[in-house]
């Protein structure tokens, strides 16, 4: 179904596997697969290499793009898994239909995947921390400037060999006042590549300011808390979790439903529900506010030990027991060390 055309020689030996910088090296092969009229061609695999493109693409001009983050892990008898990949191939489609870009089809994805795996199975690493990151994406590559829908759009899917995302452990936030990630009825549910774009300036004046990252609030009022930097937000007071619920703002994280699910299998009580800035500055001045973490496929679980609001400084009670627990089991899932009593993972074969 597929046509494969193999490197002659892999670039293996040339990678630092302990010195990975994310996202910058790649595997020695891509999927690619060309929208042309009205269908999907028939995919590739060939050799990891630049593209052609017009000036023109439309993608350059419009920004009609979406993307999917995903990972595959080796366990401790070789064995490659994935974890909860239809999540991503039914988002990848719903982050496109909002982006006026065909669906694509379910089995060129999996089997693009499967068999770029297959192929670039030695750049998989076993070892926690160690993982394939897989970036599905699909692009408006008709060659116009016409502010409108491509009649045409490249899918294809990368591999990147990486480990751990922060080195530094917690982190400092900023709560923002001014900007926005997301509003009502636009693309904040999408991983829509512009998203990205967006939020690039605002992040780097927090970085300035010595923040690592900014936790995203309403577009309205700047009242609710909604997001943090790309990552999922969870809250813990009073020995309950609190994060925001899904709506047409926030991103359907596979790692949030994940961790919500193990929160519950747990025993902690989980409140998918809007969550004040004034509520956590409250908790705060109470003595309750007890962890904060992010959560997302690069970063998995990731304690926040600190924000910043309004020029003030808040610290949470900094023991992220709950986040560390909460990482290890899903961790655990993933590499096929704990028991998958969710069925969520799914091995490569
Ligand atoms: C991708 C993403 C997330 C995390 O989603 P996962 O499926 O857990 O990786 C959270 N927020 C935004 C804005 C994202 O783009």
């Amino acid at each position: 179904m597929i046509k494969i055309q193999q490197i002659s020689k892999s670039k293996i030996e040339s990678v630092d596997f302990d010195n990975l910088v994310f996202g910058k090296t790649f595997t020695d092969h891509m999927f690619i697969c060309h929208y042309k009229e009205s269908k999907w061609q028939p995919p590739e695999i060939k050799p990891y290499e630049p593209l052609t493109l017009d000036p023109s693409a439309s993608v350059l001009h419009y920004g009609q793009a979406v993307f999917e983050g995903m990972k595959a892990f080796k366990d401790l008898q070789e064995k490659i898994w994935l974890f909860r990949p239809d999540e991503n191939y039914k988002r990848i489609n719903r982050s496109a239909h909002r982006l006026q870009i065909p669906e694509f089809p379910e089995k060129y994805f999996f089997e693009g995947i499967k068999q770029l795996l297959k192929l670039d199975e030695a750049w998989i690493k076993q070892g926690e921390g160690n993982s394939l990151y897989i970036r599905p994406f699909v692009f408006a590559s008709q060659s116009t400037v016409q502010a409108t829908a491509s009649d045409e759009y490249i899918f294809m899917i990368i591999c990147a060999p990486v480990s751990t995302y922060y080195s530094g452990g917690e982190i400092n936030v900023l709560i923002a006042e001014q900007y926005s990630r997301a509003a009502n009825g636009g693309v904040g549910f999408a991983k829509a590549a512009g998203n990205y774009a967006a939020q690039f300036y605002p992040t780097s004046e927090a970085l300035k300011k010595g923040f690592q990252q900014i936790i995203w609030t309403d577009a309205n009022k700047h009242e609710y808390l909604e997001e943090a930097g790309t990552m999922n937000i969870f809250f813990k007071i009073n020995d309950s979790l609190i994060t925001a619920p899904t709506n047409d703002r926030i991103l359907d994280g596979v790692t949030r439903k994940s961790i919500i699910e193990i929160a519950k299998g747990n025993g902690i009580h989980v409140e998918e529900r809007p969550i004040k800035v004034s509520e956590i500055i409250k908790a705060y001045e109470n003595g309750n506010l007890q962890e904060i973490f992010g959560t997302g496929t690069a970063v998995v679980v990731l304690p926040i030990s600190s924000f910043s609001y309004r020029g003030i400084s808040y610290k949470t009670l900094g023991t992220n027991n709950t986040a560390i627990t909460l990482k290890k089991q899903l961790v655990g899932i993933q590499y096929n060390q704990l028991k998958d009593s969710f069925n969520w993972t799914v091995k490569i074969d």
